[in-house]
């Protein structure tokens, strides 16, 4: 928590209430890839607000909620038949991809990796692999959740090249010894995982496990809750490698800032919980509806995954330089507007380094740059820029990170 107490935001700017700007590399949290006050968002918003703000959508339906699921039809990965339940939060749509898959397959145990990060409700924590803050304190845990590793190309033992394929043959006998393939009702996975430490699971370990899901009628679970909606170039990350997942969590970017999360589907997956199993008063609320038909229109319209391509470009040039001066910065990596480096204190051993990244970041806070930690090791500096930020804010940002290196 920084002493700023925001006054405004748009797409790049968050001017707080003295007066001050601050240059927004946090999009908060990947939650405003449109800006923070996104024109069609605030239009369609307020039009919705000013005609009502709830009924209830399991008392008498309204057409906005129709038109997202309509919208996540068509942008999520396979053209297969599809179904989506709206919610409030990401943790609640994890939760309800859970209990879907669970009724489907009549099965219980549920896959999770190393360095996962799903949220902080009592089975969302039994979910996220990292103990501090996330679950210190706040056990007991639900049970039959089992944790796999995941391909993490840099820190892998035998390098980087190897890891996909050696991680998903790991994981993969894990679940097959230690669980038993038939006893698996999801594999839940983050195709780019965000608070772990923006790992990018090394090349072909989703396909593998997506496969072995598949041939093991185990329900394939993409959260991208944190790399959906443009944010890594493509509308969901998982795009990258082909992989069309039974059920994909989404929220944070989805609605412009509004509060709405969705578990989109197979038909018959999603159709398989008892009328009435699943629900909520608040899921899918008609003015997050409206927010999120105006992001959604937003992203169409100004090509923000081309627009997201275009910030890596621009961010893994300026990043690598650094990387060439700075020895301290182990890794670049990342996609689209959702990148990162891996700070540790030597090259060679890959010491993790969180003061270098709690020092860079206050650093960068104090010369009115936003940036967010992250990482099991609390090591890695994390850039998710609003995908609408401008050239000049981009570089000025840029501009400050590299003075901030030079002063700690
Ligand atoms: C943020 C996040 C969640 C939880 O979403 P909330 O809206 O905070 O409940 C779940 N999964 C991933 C990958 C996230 O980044």
């Amino acid at each position: 928590m920084l002493p700023v107490f925001a006054a405004r935001a748009d797409g790049g700017i968050i001017e707080d209430v003295d007066g001050n700007r601050l240059i927004d590399f946090g999009s908060g949290i990947a939650v405003t890839g449109v800006g923070a006050s996104a024109e069609a968002v605030v239009r369609r918003a307020s039009a919705q607000l000013a005609d009502f703000t709830h009924t209830c959508f399991m008392v008498t339906p309204y057409e906005g909620y129709v038109a997202v699921a309509e919208a996540l039809a068509e942008l999520t990965p396979g053209d297969h038949a599809k179904k989506s339940a709206l919610f409030n939060s990401g943790a609640e749509a994890v939760e309800n991809a859970v209990k879907i898959a669970r009724a489907h397959t009549k099965r219980q145990a549920v896959v999770v990796f190393d360095h996962g990060y799903h949220g902080r409700t009592n089975l969302t924590m039994a979910l996220t692999s990292k103990n501090m803050p996330y679950k210190h304190g706040f056990g007991p845990f639900a049970p039959e959740i089992y944790r796999v590793p995941v391909a993490y190309g840099y820190r892998w033992p035998t390098g980087p090249e190897n890891c996909g394929p050696e991680a998903a043959a790991q994981a993969i006998d894990q679940i097959s010894k230690q669980v038993g393939a038939q006893n698996v009702a999801a594999i839940v996975i983050e195709p780019l995982l965000g608070e772990g430490g923006f790992i990018e699971p090394a090349k072909g370990f989703l396909p593998a496990l997506s496969e072995f899901a598949r041939d093991n009628g185990i329900v394939f679970v993409a959260d991208e809750i944190q790399s959906g909606f443009c944010r890594t170039g493509q509308w969901f990350a998982c795009e990258d490698e082909g992989i069309v997942p039974d059920l994909i969590t989404t929220a944070k970017g989805i609605a412009g800032g509004l509060p709405l999360a969705a578990v989109t589907g197979r038909a018959e997956i999603m159709d398989a919980a008892h009328a009435g199993g699943l629900g909520g008063t608040y899921g899918g609320n008609p003015v997050a509806c409206a927010g999120a038909l105006g992001s959604i229109e937003t992203m169409k319209e100004l090509d923000l995954a081309a627009r997201a391509r275009h910030i890596e470009t621009v961010m893994k040039a300026r990043l690598g330089a650094m990387q060439e001066k700075y020895e301290i910065i182990g890794d670049v990596r990342g996609r689209g507007a959702m990148l990162a480096i891996e700070l540790v204190k030597d090259p060679s051993t890959k010491e993790p380094n969180p003061e270098a990244a709690a020092a860079l970041a206050k650093a960068c806070h104090q010369e009115g740059l936003l940036v967010l930690t992250c990482g099991t090791y609390g090591n890695v500096l994390r850039f998710l820029p609003p995908m609408v930020i401008g050239e000049e804010l981009l570089s000025e940002g840029l501009d400050i990170l590299e003075q901030a290196f030079t002063r700690i």
